[in-house]
């Protein structure tokens, strides 16, 4: 029996764990993939205090590193489910059952999709979710990110260093990303600001060849070799649906406290209700969860 199981290896994830074990608490943490999580996919992070500048890949490891060597135990499987029995809370993990006295839920969001002809078709074959691992496959090329946000305007920069030319396309007048990314990106002469138009469609033969854009004016296309989706993210909580609220969005409804509406079941990082969606955020809601799920194991076990 675990006291706590943390459910997603991101930023909030790994510092519930590090917190945990500090407390002295059995703790096991579910990561599929790779910890780490939407930091992965950042290029440079630039707002984390006390580190100037990190890589997230490099960053995630770091952390990966100080999780483990405080002894947490890594379960690298995909969670199904969980349930309530009694006071324990269940966890089935790819035909494994698992008992903890508490759960922390720090899954993240993924990736939101556009929802258009051809980008399914053409997903892994010129549409990428994600520019630091894709962006190296088109050196030289012409490319398309569709988004704007801090994600797409930061990969828009990412990948101007790598493209010959990138458009990025975002549906309003003004971008919503922070206000030296935005510079930035207008500085940027690779970069082709299209404003107030929306992707409709992606076209390709064995890989993307185009995109077909709309606006006031009516469709056209633009030529391209890939399309970079940056469009936000979705949290991903259907199987906590039973044993904690969410919102309509999906999000599991948590206090700033990290309590959700279940007893014993916190949630941290991107996968709650929260204003602010950071690698220092999920950080400060990983310490902040990890220190009530202690304070509820002392107080009913
Ligand atoms: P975001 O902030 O939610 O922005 C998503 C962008 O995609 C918006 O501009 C939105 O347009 C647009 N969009 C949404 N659905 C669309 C659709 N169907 N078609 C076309 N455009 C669509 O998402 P994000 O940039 O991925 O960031 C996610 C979170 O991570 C945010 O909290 C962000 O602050 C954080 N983050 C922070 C940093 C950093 O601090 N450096 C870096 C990356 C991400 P509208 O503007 O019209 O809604």
């Amino acid at each position: 029996m675990f006291d706590i199981a943390i459910i997603g290896g991101g930023p909030a994830g790994m510092s519930a764990a590090i917190y945990a074990r500090r407390a002295g608490l059995e703790v096991c943490v579910f990561e599929a993939a790779f910890c780490g999580g939407q930091m992965v996919y950042t290029p440079e992070i630039e707002n984390y205090p006390g580190v100037a500048r990190a890589n997230g890949a490099e960053l995630s490891l770091s952390m990966k590193e100080q999780m483990l060597s405080l002894g947490t135990v890594l379960i690298e499987k995909q969670v199904s489910a969980v349930s309530a029995q009694g006071n324990v809370y269940k966890i089935f993990a790819d035909k494994d059952e698992y008992d903890a006295r508490t759960l922390i839920i720090a899954n993240g969001a993924n990736r939101r999709k556009l929802g258009v002809d051809g980008e399914e078709k053409y997903t892994g074959r010129g549409v990428s979710y994600c520019a630091v691992c894709d962006g190296s496959l088109y050196k030289g090329k012409t490319v398309a990110v569709v988004g704007g946000g801090n994600t797409a305007t930061e990969d828009a920069l990412y990948l101007s260093n790598l493209c010959e030319k990138v458009y990025l396309i975002h549906r309003r007048d003004t971008l919503r990303a922070q206000k030296h990314l935005i510079d930035a990106v207008m500085k940027s002469e690779r970069i082709e600001k299209l404003l107030e138009i929306r992707v409709v469609k992606i076209n390709g033969e064995k890989r993307v060849n185009e995109i077909v854009v709309e606006d006031s004016g009516g469709e056209r296309t633009i030529a391209c070799n890939a399309v970079f989706v940056c469009i936000g993210l979705k949290p991903e909580n259907a199987i906590f649906g039973d044993i904690v609220d969410l919102d309509d969005n999906g999000y599991i409804v948590a206090h700033a406290d990290c309590r959700t509406s279940r007893e014993g079941v916190f949630a941290a990082g991107d996968t709650r209700t929260t204003e602010l969606r950071q690698v220092i955020t999920a950080a400060s809601d990983g310490a902040i969860a990890a220190t009530n799920a202690e304070r509820y194991i002392r107080e009913n076990f």
